[in-house]
């Protein structure tokens, strides 16, 4: 039996592609083609080899990736649905190199930007759009990223000074990074420093042997009477609402990074199993995989029309966390259904570094770990719905 060719794009069935601009379409064309072109081939094998490329950090900087969102200081200044869509297309290539642009835009450029003084803004933001100076965000220490009000590591005052004590774990960029916007309890409440690559005390140590975010470096980083100038303190935000904004930002990109890897499983199957033939037909032909395929349809759908509401909300400045966390658990949990289905339809070939499901599935491990987890961003909505905090 012939296949007939739809007319629908099967990774967008609900043509999400018509509710965007010119501008977001031009955007999402050049992220895909530099995807496509330059950084598929570099992060397959940079997974395989267990490093982060930094040569494709001077392309993704010069195609206006970092710190996108932002006004002024050579930022591109896109809105939002412009970000997740930078954040789709570097994510069909590989979560590690949308974690590095997620680290650098959100949670490093975005709290200098919001937070930061005058000062602050114009040495760290102009090199950091550049890809000259590298971030990193430290809130999650090793006692437990969920429960960040336990916060152990402390800075005191000493004269202009603070002294900063105390170690982060499981920090993306942490051994790259030139600034390292740390997050710490103080006698006044929780504050962010920038605590910068050559302080003396500050050290920070790969970790190694990961079998997930191969592509991207994490660290635990140590602080040990760390000497940090009032100028490297962060003026404008105090308590925990300061590192909770930032991870508003960054989760509403991940919304819309995991359907990008969820789209390069779902691609990969759609041809692989209209070629392999098994008791004399092609997969595709039977009722149980074209049921799997469209239920893999179904949940990218459904992914990208809450992605576009959220962008949508975020720019008309009505964007509230808990519907950040609503989408950050349902996308990521359908990415990841999607890239373990997929590399079981595969079948041997599955666990093949040639397929792409193993390596997006090993990735999206992280993903829906970082950034709260499942059971966390379940835990947020429940609140909204009952007013009632249940996390204890
Ligand atoms: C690759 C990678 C990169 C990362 N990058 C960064 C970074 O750049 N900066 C940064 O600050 N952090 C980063 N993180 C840390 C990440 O945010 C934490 O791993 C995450 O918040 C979970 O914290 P934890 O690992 O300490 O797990 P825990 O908090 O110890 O959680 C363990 C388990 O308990 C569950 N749990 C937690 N609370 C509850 C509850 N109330 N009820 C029931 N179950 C609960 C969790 O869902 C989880 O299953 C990164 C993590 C990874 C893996």
């Amino acid at each position: 039996m012939a296949a007939s060719k739809s007319a629908l794009d099967p990774l967008d069935l609900f043509n999400i592609r018509a509710e965007l601009s010119d501008d977001e379409r031009m955007v999402q064309d050049s992220v895909a083609r530099f995807v496509d072109e330059q950084a598929i081939p570099v992060m397959r094998e940079a997974f395989e080899q267990h490093r982060f490329p930094r040569e494709l950090i001077s392309q993704v900087a010069e195609l206006g990736l970092l710190g996108s969102s932002i006004d002024g200081y050579d930022c591109a200044g896109l809105n939002s649905i412009s970000y997740g869509l930078i954040c789709q297309e570097l994510e069909r290539g590989d979560s590690g190199l949308r974690s590095f642009v997620s680290v650098q835009s959100s949670l490093v450029m975005f709290p200098i930007y919001a937070y930061g003084s005058e000062e602050q803004k114009q040495r760290w933001l102009p090199a950091m759009a550049k890809g000259e100076a590298i971030g990193c965000f430290g809130l999650t220490e090793s006692q437990g990223g969920s429960d960040p009000s336990n916060m152990k590591t402390h800075a005191k005052k000493d004269g202009n000074d603070w002294i900063l004590n105390g170690s982060k774990m499981w920090i993306t960029n942490g051994t790259i990074a030139d600034a390292a916007i740390i997050w710490a309890t103080t006698d006044e409440g929780v504050k962010g420093f920038i605590v910068e690559k050559d302080m003396p005390g500050f050290t920070a140590q790969e970790i190694e042997n990961k079998f997930s975010l191969r592509a991207s470096i994490t660290a635990a980083l140590f602080f040990d009477g760390v000497r940090i100038p009032a100028a490297n303190v962060l003026p404008g935000v105090t308590g925990l609402k300061g590192p909770l904004s930032c991870l508003t930002q960054a989760r509403y990109g991940i919304t819309w990074g995991v359907i990008g890897a969820a789209q390069a499983c779902l691609d990969e199957v759609i041809r692989y199993t209209a070629d392999r033939v098994l008791f004399d037909r092609p997969r595709s032909h039977t009722q149980s995989i074209q049921i799997r395929l469209a239920d893999m349809a179904r949940r990218i759908t459904t992914a990208q029309l809450l992605s576009l509401q959220l962008g949508r909300l975020k720019d008309r400045g009505e964007l509230h966390p808990t519907q950040v966390s609503l989408a950050k658990w349902n996308n990521c949990r359908a990415a990841i259904d999607i890239a373990r289905d997929a590399r079981d339809i595969l079948g041997g070939s599955g666990i093949s570094a040639e397929f792409v499901p193993i390596r997006h599935m090993l990735n999206l491990e992280s993903v829906i770990t970082y950034e709260g987890t499942e059971t966390v961003h379940q835990l947020i909505v429940g609140q909204e719905l009952t007013g009632v905090n249940a996390f204890g």
